[in-house]
């Protein structure tokens, strides 16, 4: 089985409470891609400029992540984010964004990527993720988006989520994209669109899952080290998708998977903020992955019992 994703290929500069960093590697493709390459084979689509040098690519091929569509634009620059988090790290304030070559992108998908089973739109313009769609015959596609998007480029992103099966948003921006306070009417609402599941992500306090069949929540780990929260919607992401392509789950009626693949998603969006960038997840072992598994059962197991008085 295969997986595709298509988003921000990036340089990030961050700042948060714990430290800052220039330039790491990022973006929406990049950490998904790491995250869900610990489940599956995943094949990345995206532009970078001559700035994006060998020893970034090889952060993706040590992976066994598929680098063949990703296009080198000459004298162009890649997709820049600056961003910063204050003491609550759920929201990041954007500083700076440059779409660079993202702003010209014409993706054409190779015949090996058009025919993964599953397909990830990570955060980009709408427009594009429309085009991956539409040149992708995968039988299950998911889509992250963001704030600007929603407030830019917001009827283009409703016709996007028309052509998907998964939505994957915070939820902040799932009130925001419905104008509806409440998240399960939010979560609705989408549904009406299109998506036969819809993904809140709540960052530190986990995330909850919407079906036909009703939902499931999941708590964040109580980590004791949190340093950037930069990639952990992706992270989130590429461990629940690259986890239901593992187990060939491409739709929304197997609530068992589901509901191990928003474990998975957590345990991987769990590793992504106890580092800088991709430090974390870029270094990590099956075996850390299943302890931490075993963690969140710890966490959110219980016996139901009747009260006794
Ligand atoms: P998240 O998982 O939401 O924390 O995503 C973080 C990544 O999104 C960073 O690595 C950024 O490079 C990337 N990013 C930030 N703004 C945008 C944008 N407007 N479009 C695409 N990617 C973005």
């Amino acid at each position: 089985m295969a997986l595709t994703v298509v988003g921000s290929i990036a340089f990030d500069s961050v700042r948060t409470p714990f430290g800052e960093r220039e330039r790491m590697l990022g973006g929406s493709a990049v950490h998904f891609a790491l995250a869900a390459s610990f489940f599956t084979d995943v094949l990345i689509v995206g532009p970078v400029g001559d700035d994006f040098g060998a020893e970034h690519l090889a952060v993706l091929s040590a992976h066994g992540i598929a680098t063949d569509d990703i296009e080198h634009v000459a004298r162009g620059k890649t997709f820049f984010w600056r961003g910063h988090y204050e003491h609550d790290m759920n929201f990041a304030h954007t500083d700076e964004t440059q779409l660079n070559v993202f702003a010209e992108f014409e993706p054409k998908l190779s015949r090996r990527s058009r025919e993964s089973q599953m397909l990830f739109l990570g955060n980009i313009q709408p427009e594009l993720q429309r085009d991956v769609r539409r040149q992708s015959s995968a039988s299950f596609a998911a889509l992250d988006s963001m704030n600007l998007w929603i407030e830019t480029t917001r009827e283009s992103l409703i016709v996007a989520i028309g052509e998907i099966e998964c939505l994957m948003l915070n939820d902040a921006e799932l009130r925001m994209l419905t104008e509806q306070p409440n998240l399960v009417h939010a979560a609705r609402a989408t549904m009406e669109l299109g998506p036969e599941v819809v993904v809140a992500k709540r960052g530190e306090y986990g995330a909850v899952l919407f079906t036909d069949d009703g939902s499931f929540a999941i708590p964040g780990l109580l980590l004791e080290d949190v340093r950037d929260p930069t990639g952990a919607g992706d992270s989130f992401a590429g461990g629940f998708l690259g986890y239901l392509d593992a187990v060939r789950i491409a739709g929304g009626h197997d609530d068992r998977a589901l509901r191990q693949a928003m474990a998975y998603g957590s345990v991987m969006a769990s590793f992504n903020v106890e580092d800088f960038g991709t430090e974390r997840v870029s270094s990590l072992t099956e075996a850390e992955i299943a302890d931490r598994l075993s963690a969140f059962k710890r966490l959110t197991h219980f016996e139901e019992a009747p009260i006794v008085r």
